[in-house]
């Protein structure tokens, strides 16, 4: 996601809520990683969205498979009451405590499945968030992340256990429906207390986390951006929509016109488009854009002032890819998703813009890094430690996370790295992973060891801090650069390119491979006469802290 304003470069996270997860540090394997013995395969949930106000009525039917040792079945559910609960079509017995719905199950073999029902309702305080819009209409939209699913479905709420969906929404006929997937059917029902209502049905094939699984229910009106179709795919086409409050309609496509070339984009260099369709939704989320699985769900007001961009479009999008289909498998991971979004944007930023576009947004993010004092300087990326989930939607997660890509591709080289991602993708789409799986693909395909480099970035808080000293030798027409690597955050291993210009204008490239055994590097640079300048990366590839101080000439 995108946390509000952190794109026009402002800080970051308004509100925050501490809930806390269940056992961040444990790299246990999927699919039994969350709630061991359990395995939520599909989610049926039937919700009947009011007309007004906060009060919900829902049948959850869940596609439960089990390890035989295990028979009693803990849902997470917060806030709503449960009426009933059926277990293969027989009222069974429950518990329902402050945060879970327990359900004793009979026995069974190890494999089988078990159709749990969960028929519940009362008001909904997160989760599914119901309001009114400026123009006092009301508007229901879920919006999930981290584990605000449980507010409204009862869930194994993590992002672990990763299942299908079909939704059944009876709404008001005011009301538009988008929900997960592909629209199966619409139909007109009646209602003994009033008007007619409608029901929508979605479904969703292909497995998603519960943070991901939102429906939207609100007088939205759908704009067709077409479909995008992409040769390397076969004859699968992505169809997009914009949904917009019908004040903003006439906007329309506005920077949505980007959004084909933007899925394009991605299908080229990633892999196939992962799911049945691609809406764009002018929602209530409390974030600036909310990748729910083929429904990105944006601020309201980034329409309403006219705001948005690409940008958040491209970082949206990339989720769909990275986040969505192939999933952190533990939250300490979640750079796999936030450094993945970032860093396809300023691959975006790169096709729309051009190379020099790249750089400057590369720099950017650069500077983002090294200003932050919060997480960067204290935390590794995978932060094992950190159990307030919002606290990860930090400069690690999404910048630092996003460089590191970007220095990983220029250590293994453009090819390596593009065919790594595609493996990787390949391998774990609508599945989970860990940063282990990345380290894998990349060291396949480049035939490089490289421990080093994903603990030195990624399980170590900061970056080199580099004190350079460079001075011009007369008798030798070299420059002499110095660089020492400050006892800070330690040494690192990383290549830096220099460049000399000379007096001339005529630039002169070396790279110095700075090494982690000792913190004084010495390089010397031809130049005919002079320089005039000496760069320091000049390419933007590597994040450090860099200072240069020029010396008397010799
Ligand atoms: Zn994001």
């Amino acid at each position: 996601m995108t946390a509000r304003g952190i794109l026009a470069g402002a800080m970051v996270l308004a509100t925050g809520i501490s809930l806390i997860a269940t056992p961040l540090g444990a790299q246990t394997s999927a699919p039994f990683a969350y709630r061991p013995g359990f395995h939520v395969r599909n989610y049926d949930i039937a919700i009947d969205v009011p007309d007004s106000g906060a009060t919900i009525h829902a049948d959850a039917t869940l596609t439960v498979e089990r390890s035989a040792s295990y028979d009693t079945l803990s849902l997470d559910l917060l806030d709503l009451t449960v009426a009933r609960v059926a277990v293969n079509g027989r009222p069974s017995t429950f518990k329902q405590t402050r945060e879970s719905v327990v359900v004793v199950l009979p026995p069974a073999r190890t494999g089988d499945t078990t159709l749990v029902e969960v028929e519940y309702g009362g008001t909904v305080t997160d989760g599914l968030i119901a309001r009114r819009d400026s123009a006092r209409r009301w508007t229901y939209f879920g919006d999930n992340w981290p584990n605000r699913a449980r507010h409204w479905i009862p869930s194994l709420d993590h992002p672990s256990d990763k299942a299908t969906v079909t939704w059944r929404v009876r709404a008001s006929p005011r009301q538009t429906v988008v929900a997960n997937g592909a629209m199966v059917s619409t139909r007109q029902v009646p209602d003994p207390h009033g008007e007619p209502r409608m029901e929508w049905v979605w479904r969703e094939s292909q497995p998603i986390p519960p943070y991901l699984m939102v429906i939207a229910a609100a007088p939205l009106q759908r704009y067709r951006l077409g479909e995008t179709c992409v040769p390397a795919d076969g004859p699968k086409c992505v169809p997009q929509d914009v949904y917009t409050a019908p004040e903003q309609a006439k906007t329309m496509p506005g920077p949505f016109d980007r959004a084909g070339g933007i899925v394009g984009l991605f299908s080229h260099l990633i892999g196939p488009f992962p799911y049945e369709k691609l809406a764009h939704v002018q929602s209530s989320t409390r974030y600036g854009g909310m990748e729910n699985a083929s429904e990105i769900f944006y601020a309201d007001g980034a329409f309403r002032r006219g705001t948005m961009n690409d940008d958040l479009i491209a970082h949206e999008t990339a989720h769909q890819w990275f986040g969505d289909a192939v999933t952190e498998r533990q939250w300490p991971h979640v750079w796999l998703s936030e450094g993945f979004a970032t860093y396809f944007a300023a691959l975006w930023d790169q096709a729309a813009r051009g190379d020099s576009a790249f750089r400057t947004r590369m720099r950017a993010i650069r500077e983002t890094i090294l200003r932050d004092s919060v997480s960067v300087t204290r935390r590794p990326v995978i932060d094992t430690i950190e159990t307030v989930l919002m606290r990860l939607l930090n400069r690690n997660s999404y910048e630092k996370g996003g460089f590191v890509l970007h220095m990983l591709r220029t250590q293994v080289g453009d090819s390596a790295f593009f065919r790594a991602l595609r493996a990787y993708y390949a391998e774990h789409r609508n599945s989970t992973a860990l940063t282990d799986d990345l380290q894998a693909a990349m060291e396949k395909t480049s035939g490089q060891k490289l421990d080093w480099f994903f603990n030195q970035w990624l399980r170590r808080p900061g970056y080199p801090e580099l004190d350079a000293r460079w001075r011009y030798d007369r008798q030798t027409h070299e420059a002499v650069i110095d660089v020492r690597q400050t006892a800070r955050f330690g040494t690192f291993g990383a290549p830096l390119l220099i460049g000399v210009v000379d007096s001339l204008g005529g630039e002169h490239r070396a790279m110095l491979p700075l090494t982690a055994d000792t913190d004084l590097h010495s390089i010397r640079i031809e130049s005919p006469t002079m320089p005039s300048a000496v760069l320091l990366d000049p390419n933007v590839t590597l994040l450090a802290a860099m200072r240069l101080t020029p010396l008397p000439p010799q």
